[in-house]
């Protein structure tokens, strides 16, 4: 942390870095507030923490399902109507099929990915508000949040900031970034977009205040394949097969981080005709298409706040 009006921290959770920069008075305190936050939110969220919600909601597929924390109901409950509106891309029970492709060097059988594709069925995903009960009602299934969760975790961070009287802030999981306000000199953020296929350069840039930006692309979680190349981190449900809509990478910008996060997943999938179809169902989101050729394809919305690197071809959706 550096001097008394910015503060400063980074930090390893949620299998990534977690950086926050916060401007104000209380912005030490409101830093120290958010990694805890962030810490307690892992435990909720983890699918490798035995203890965590989600494990023990996988751990009991099959059964009654287990009471969660209301942030594990929260979370879970926009990722099913995420699914609902991207037409089962995103899926929070993709987590069978995840399991299957994780492996690298080993392509799945048809008959396998049938079967984790079955299991992977979010209509079995089920909730109860009252009691706040999460149930999978099928033995096998299971449940992963890494779609979500370091957005809903941004979130809280936002909020966090906010109650501290923090007015203006920055928190990065991952590339999951939201920023609280502008900058402390009133102009807006710039979240830069990291040019998919080059080494440390970015293929444009986004002014933001009061907004969350999330990219999804196989860039740096790509699983090394059977047939010599990579395959994608991000699996179809449909097909349950890794992503192939031919998109490098898809920036989401929404006021809302776990929304962002869950629809960057989604349209990756999905790919620029039906990501557009399926943005018009979430008021206020906006995106930035990457497709295989590093071309650049923006929604109108953003129009007046992205800016291309040189020699980059943008198109206005
Ligand atoms: P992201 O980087 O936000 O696109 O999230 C990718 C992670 O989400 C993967 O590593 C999986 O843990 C999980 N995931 C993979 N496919 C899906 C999907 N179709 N829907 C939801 N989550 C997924
Ligand atoms: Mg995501």
């Amino acid at each position: 942390m550096a001097g008394s009006n910015r503060a400063q921290t980074a930090f390893l959770a949620m299998n990534t870095v977690v950086s926050h920069t916060a401007y104000g008075r209380r912005a030490g305190q409101a830093l120290l507030a958010a990694q805890r936050e962030t810490e307690r939110l892992e435990k909720l969220f983890s699918r490798f923490l035995p203890d965590s919600d989600i494990a023990r909601l996988n751990r009991s597929a099959g059964g009654e399902g287990v009471r969660v924390a209301h942030e594990t109901l929260a979370v879970l409950r926009l990722g099913l109507e995420c699914a609902l509106q991207t037409e089962g891309c995103f899926n929070p029970a993709v987590g069978p099929l995840v399991r299957l492709w994780h492996t690298p060097l080993i392509k799945p059988s048809q008959p396998e990915i049938e079967t984790a594709r079955a299991l992977s069925d979010v209509q079995t995903l089920q909730l109860q508000a009252r009691g706040r009960k999460a149930r999978l009602a099928r033995a096998g299934q299971s449940v992963d949040l890494g779609g979500i969760a370091k957005g809903y975790a941004a979130d809280r961070m936002v909020e966090i900031f906010r109650r501290h009287g923090v007015r203006s802030a920055f928190t990065d999981f991952g590339g999951n970034v939201a920023v609280l306000g502008a900058k402390p000199d009133g102009s807006p953020f710039t979240v830069g977009i990291r040019h998919p296929q080059r080494e440390n350069s970015l293929i444009g840039a986004l002014s933001v205040t009061d907004q969350s930006v999330v990219t999804s692309g196989d860039d740096q979680r790509a699983v090394p394949g059977a047939d010599g190349g990579c395959h994608s981190h991000i699996i179809d449900p449909r097909t349950g097969l890794p992503a192939n809509s031919g998109l490098l990478s898809v920036t989401v910008v929404s006021p809302s981080s776990a929304l962002a996060d869950a629809l960057a997943t989604a349209l990756f999938i999905a790919g620029i005709a039906d990501g557009v179809r399926f943005l018009k169902r979430f008021p206020g989101t906006q995106a930035v298409f990457i497709d295989q050729d590093a071309s650049v394809s923006i929604t109108a919305g953003l129009a007046p706040c992205f800016q291309a690197a040189q020699g980059t071809r943008t198109t206005v959706l």
